[in-house]
């Protein structure tokens, strides 16, 4: 503590904690982690850093009632423990941070909904998207929206710290705190707790359920890192916005009463590039197309935002991807991806994204694509891809 509070307020602090507790007894090893600081001036929600200091800013917890604060506490406890701050896809501009605080709220009072929820709690509801996503898919269809004009603008400013994004704040203290290696400590007993309360037939939420296997059995599946990187190269897409907008415009000053348009650009547009030389078993290549087709609908990336170009030592004509099993693979011959990367460069605008799925055992170009990023699922433990995309190995499990 750098500032005392009242004793009537650390009274009220301590009985949040115990509220918080009582309330997820699950996450109890990882509440009585949380190191609190005191800082003067209006600091909002009891935002956390990822050194597990939480942040207590005495107004705010004058004005707050205990069941408020204790809700805060395991909602921040939440940010640390699904280590948003480490899967923040964004930089340090504040509206990127905002809506990735907005899907990561998302993403953890959707498990919270038995707790009174705080007015200002931001659920899947209060965004009108589905419940039971995760962060990135809760900040992707932000991410859509944003280009697409909406300013977000009715919800409330939020920020729960670095906590959640990785990004320092100034009103952070130096003090050390828990290190990394005690924070992965406090996830394994976490979620070792709630497996052994799961046995106890307790009532924990599903999405807690889901954390506790994936930190337990953390195996490479690779359609959970295809779906992670095809989501992040979409987001990485998404993020070329230009926000201009959104500052007062010099124009609009100078026309008063006129409004202007806003920016819009459209949502992603995808190119899934195919490889069909003989070495490409259908399977393989019928579950991974699979994988990328769910993904792309999950996210909103419409059937007329994606093309397919089979490609052999040619490439086909592309096609527009209404069902996989309309999709006539052409070729069958000798590889060369590089004819379908000039394919996918030639036919209209450049994709955003393309998604390359092939062996490996091709030539590559020598520079990636100038206007589009680049997803490579390689089929093959002994194929080769670029280091200027971003790949992943299929198969496995
Ligand atoms: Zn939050």
């Amino acid at each position: 503590m750098n500032e005392p509070l009242s004793p009537e307020l650390w009274d009220k602090w301590a009985a949040a904690r115990v509220w918080a507790v009582a309330r997820a007894p699950y996450l109890s090893g990882a509440l009585l982690a949380l190191d609190p600081i005191v800082v003067p001036g209006e600091i909002r929600r009891f935002p956390v850093d990822t050194a597990w200091h939480v942040y207590v800013g005495a107004k705010e917890l004058e004005r707050r009632s205990v069941p408020e604060v204790g809700f805060w506490l395991i909602h921040q406890t939440g940010h640390l423990l699904r280590d948003h701050a480490r899967r923040y896809p964004g930089t340090n501009e504040r509206l990127e941070r905002r809506n990735w605080n907005l899907a990561a709220d998302a993403e953890i009072n959707d498990d919270l909904t038995d707790l009174p929820l705080p007015p200002d709690a931001i659920t899947p509801a209060r965004l009108e998207l589905p419940e039971g996503w995760t962060a990135e898919q809760y900040h992707q269809a932000l991410s859509v929206r944003v280009q697409e004009g909406d300013r977000l603008r009715d919800e409330q400013p939020v920020d729960c710290g670095s906590g959640c994004d990785g990004q320092p704040r100034p009103w952070q203290t130096d003090r050390p705190g828990l290190s990394a290696t005690g924070a992965r400590l406090t996830a394994l007993d976490t979620a070792r707790r709630i497996r052994e309360r799961l046995d106890a037939r307790d009532d924990i939420p599903a999405g807690w359920l889901r954390w506790a296997d994936q930190v337990l059995e953390p195996t490479i599946n690779w359609r959970r890192h295809l779906s992670t990187t095809i989501r992040h190269g979409l987001a990485q897409a998404a993020g070329r916005v230009d926000y201009t907008y959104r500052t007062p415009s010099r124009r609009a000053a100078a026309l008063p009463g006129i409004v202007l348009p806003s920016l819009h650009r459209p949502a992603p547009s995808v190119t899934v590039l195919i490889d069909t030389s003989g070495s490409i078993t259908e399977g393989m290549l019928g579950q991974a197309l699979a994988e990328v087709t769910g993904v792309l609908r999950a996210v909103g990336v419409g059937r007329r935002k994606v093309t397919v170009i089979s490609c052999d030592a040619q490439a086909y004509r592309p096609q527009t991807l209404a069902r996989i099993t309309d999709l006539r693979l052409g070729g069958g011959g000798g590889t060369d991806l590089r004819a379908g990367f000039e394919a996918a460069q030639a036919s209209g605008p450049p994709p955003d994204l393309i998604i390359a799925l092939t062996d490996g055992r091709t030539p590559w170009p020598d520079r990636p694509p100038t206007r589009s990023r680049v997803v490579v699922g390689l089929l093959d433990k002994g194929g080769q891809a670029p280091a200027w995309a971003r790949t992943v190995q299929i198969g496995g499990e």
